[in-house]
């Protein structure tokens, strides 16, 4: 097995490579399912702050004409 980073001669298969130490056995797929997940849920979780911020400064706007105006009258 040769290191497909570097070209080093492996004879025992490592996770890692003794040469360049890059890593070599791919468990990333199980993992990269669960940070798609998460990544995912992040994304939500983030869009429904968001929308919670737009939500709240948009009555922020719609109360301070109204502050403003009754403060004007006054
Ligand atoms: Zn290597």
């Amino acid at each position: 097995m040769k290191c497909k980073y570097c070209g080093q001669e492996m004879i025992d298969i490592k996770d890692y490579c003794v040469n360049c130490g890059k890593k070599l056995k791919e468990k990333e797929k199980g993992i990269s399912l669960f940070g798609l997940i998460g990544i995912f849920i992040g994304i939500i979780i983030a869009t429904i702050i968001c929308c919670y911020l737009i939500i709240n400064l948009n009555t922020d706007k719609e109360i301070e004409p109204y502050l403003n105006n009754s403060v004007e009258n006054r």
